[in-house]
């Protein structure tokens, strides 16, 4: 599906739904924000809180509770995000089937409990679950009480938390970070954007830009993103000179509707915003473009490379293809190598692209010729594999465009 050479001709990946091109307003069928109890003695769930999705709850009998999962809009990639509150009015075992609607199951459900006295939920395990393949269904057993549990596909990292996250990971709140609202989306949450740098006013810098969770379940690749700028703010002398020779201009949550509306991909257009990089028809999208567009026409700015994270499942590069010339050349392709050196006891898994898909990476090659990157991270990786892999490509990313730009300097 991707031998097409021209953007004309591209209609699609191969796991992409039809019609995955055309990015004007699809409609899109809000779940009901409720609270359902059925059984004797009660079991109950709730959908009211951010990041949540559960479209229906039913006994199937006096032990097993059925929860149906629906996406926002169909067709649509099998990311079948979920979110829910269970508690019960008696202490009791309970069977969950998690159906889903146009989709398999996918994600391994975390369960979160609240923590006190620290007043916030958080992630406790992953609760092991039995997968029929003929129906899609999952159903795992769970203790239920008084007190509600939070079950979910990802860890909820929603917009309410997006500064608080950054602010404890000491990314803003330092004197070279500035934390801006860019523009609204769709539905009005702000669309922020993160700049660090310690570069002068008048001096000529190249700028790095960071996009993330354009699809609303890649929790992984969005938190791989913010470990990337605690290391861009943090404290050492990697750090310190890459800050005074670049800027970096990071969007890490672009698609704030679809996080808090608990979407499995799509903004409240309804629309998968990494195919929209052409016609640009969601504010999202906009708003990012507009933030970097300005760029080319800069005599003391030079965009100079972009990289955007995803998740899947597996850890995997999507680079532009190696023969295609940018400026500069084959960033990806050295990055990659060093990340891979640095931790060698993790797959990674390279493929080439060639620049015909409307997604945000080919926008940068075809706006500013430069290289770019498309870095999608497991689904499934440990917290502490994701934080020592995201830190070491962060250096290593850091040490490489320094090389490249005092390369570029010699040349001049
Ligand atoms: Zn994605």
């Amino acid at each position: 599906m991707i031998s097409c050479k021209s953007t004309e001709e591209f209609s699609g990946f191969s796991y992409d739904p039809p019609d995955v091109t055309n990015t004007i307003d699809k409609e899109i069928s809000p779940q009901p924000r409720r609270t359902i109890g059925v059984g004797s003695p009660k079991v109950w769930v709730s959908n009211e809180f951010d990041g949540a999705r559960l479209n229906d709850f039913y006994a199937l009998n006096d032990s097993t509770f059925e929860i149906l999962i629906a996406p926002e809009n169909a067709p649509i990639n099998n990311s079948p995000w979920y979110g829910f509150k269970i508690w019960s009015d008696s202490v009791r075992m309970a069977k969950i089937q998690l159906n889903y609607q146009d989709a398999t199951h996918r994600y391994v459900p975390k369960l979160q409990s609240w923590v006190w006295p620290d007043s916030m939920w958080q992630e406790q395990f992953e609760l092991p679950v039995e997968y029929d393949t003929a129906s899609g269904t999952a159903t795992f057993d769970v203790l239920l009480a008084e007190d509600p549990i939070i079950i979910s596909a990802q860890p909820l990292n929603t917009t309410p938390l997006f500064k608080k996250e950054l602010s404890s990971r000491g990314v803003i709140g330092k004197k070279f970070t500035k934390f801006r609202e860019a523009g609204l989306s769709k539905k009005g949450r702000t669309v922020w954007e993160v700049e660090i740098t310690e570069v002068k006013k008048e001096q000529k810098a190249p700028v790095l830009a960071i996009l993330s969770r354009q699809h609303p379940p890649e929790v992984t690749g969005y938190l791989a993103s913010l470990i990337f700028l605690e290391e861009l703010t943090s404290d050492t002398d990697l750090a310190r000179e890459f800050r005074e020779t670049f800027i970096v201009k990071a969007f890490p949550m672009i698609n704030p509707d679809g996080v808090d509306l608990g979407h499995w991909r799509h903004n409240a257009g309804g629309i998968d915003l990494n195919r929209d990089w052409e016609n640009f028809n969601q504010p999202e999208t906009r708003i990012v473009r507009d933030a970097f567009s300005w760029i080319k026409d800069h005599e003391l700015r030079r965009m100079f490379y972009a990289i955007d994270f995803h998740s899947t499942n597996e850890n995997i590069f999507y680079p532009i293809n190696e023969e295609i010339q940018t400026n500069p050349d084959n960033i990806t392709q050295k990055w990659i190598k060093e990340i891979m050196g640095d931790n060698p006891d993790i797959k990674f898994t390279v493929e080439e692209f060639d620049t015909s898909s409307p997604i945000a990476k080919n926008w940068f090659y075809h706006t500013f010729g430069i290289d770019a990157l498309t870095y999608e991270v497991d689904d499934r990786i440990g917290e502490q594999q994701l934080d020592i892999v995201s830190r070491s490509a962060a250096r290593s990313l850091m040490r490489l465009l320094l090389d490249e730009w005092d390369k570029i300097a010699l040349e001049n």
